[in-house]
């Protein structure tokens, strides 16, 4: 890699006290000889075990860790988001701190940020976790992929690489960081994915079930309005609230022709279908402009985060670009 480009390693941490230490091991090993200037910042996400403790003893004896701590459990997107806000190297690897991603895939990455791509995806081609997670995780790929237009293997690796510019312009909640690369995809970055090695999770437990498949489904159906139209709302609801009102607007038309001219009641489930899409139609071009206002005030309040941090440990530190 160019030695001089910085590195940050942004690494979610929730109730994770028997992998950290082993994880910072392994990263320092890495990195070793081959990135001089980086920084490792741990987010500890509200954790109730040790790993608080475990982060300040490492951090006692290395001063490239830096720690933000969560003043309750925020979960795993607002923790990298957080990452994303404080880290100031070139280059930007996210990974999990259960030792499930190997950071021996770190100078892979590297080296393809160095050859000029923004993001890059590991995929877990194979993925050492339970049939539960694999299943629903393989349909929701194919879904994500399909929806988003983005088409990767794997969109829940959390094993990722970035240019600095990328994440510093992404603000994440609910399980919005599995869709990283597509709401990237929105400013226009160059992607690439790469296999990634994958191991089972030796220590402590993990932090989703199958309810997860659910809370994904919901995001998704968000970053899809994100996507298309959350810059004109108004366009979608407003189109089908203006086809809705026409119907209604031509059924009317009807119904009042064949009673005044034709003598036939009106007192018919046609009335009853105009009066409803009449209704709806206007409810939905409304409901339009709330969107479009509420999209305003969205733009406008970005710069608002969903977690709040305790207290950070390191960051006063001098900035990792002028470490010799
Ligand atoms: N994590 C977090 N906050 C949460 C849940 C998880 O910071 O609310 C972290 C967790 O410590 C781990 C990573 O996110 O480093 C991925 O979690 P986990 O391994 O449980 O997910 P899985 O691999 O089972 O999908
Ligand atoms: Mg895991």
């Amino acid at each position: 890699m160019n030695k001089s480009r910085s590195l940050s390693i942004v690494i979610p941490v929730y109730n994770e006290e028997e992998n950290v230490t082993i994880l910072f091991d392994e990263i320092k090993k890495v990195l070793e000889g081959f990135v001089k200037k980086y920084e490792v910042i741990f987010i500890n996400d509200g954790s109730t075990d040790n790993s608080l403790e475990r982060l300040m003893d490492l951090r006692k004896k290395d001063k490239s860790v830096r720690i933000i701590n969560f003043r309750k459990n925020f979960g795993q997107s607002s923790a990298i988001s957080a990452g994303f806000e404080l880290c100031t190297g070139d280059y930007v690897i996210t990974l999990d701190a259960d030792l499930q991603n190997d950071p021996a895939n770190i100078p892979d990455i590297l080296e393809k940020l160095n050859e000029g791509f923004d993001i890059v995806n590991g995929w877990r081609k194979k993925r050492k976790d339970s049939l539960t997670k694999k299943i629903p995780s393989y349909f929701g790929n194919k879904l994500v992929s399909f929806i988003t237009k983005v088409k990767l293997h794997d969109y829940g690796c959390t094993l990722r690489g970035f240019k600095k510019d990328v994440v510093k312009t992404l603000k994440l909640y609910g399980e919005m960081h599995r869709y990283i690369p597509a709401i990237a995809s929105r400013i226009g970055i160059r992607s690439i994915e790469i296999p990634v090695n994958h191991r089972e999770r030796r220590f402590g437990k993990s932090k989703y079930g199958l309810g997860r498949t659910f809370r994904v489904i919901l995001d998704l159906i968000s970053i899809k309005y994100l996507l298309s139209f959350s810059h004109r709302p108004l366009q979608i609801f407003g189109s089908l609230g203006m086809l809705m009102m026409s119907t209604g607007f031509l059924t009317g038309l009807y119904i009042t022709y064949e009673k005044y001219f034709l003598g036939k009641s009106a007192d018919r489930p046609l009335l009853t279908f105009t009066v409803l899409v009449l209704f709806l139609g206007f409810q939905i071009i409304t409901l339009g402009l709330l969107a479009e206002m509420l999209t305003r005030v969205y733009h406008e309040g970005l710069n608002k985060n969903v977690y709040t941090i305790r207290e950070t440990y390191g960051f006063e530190d001098e900035n990792i670009d002028d470490r010799t």
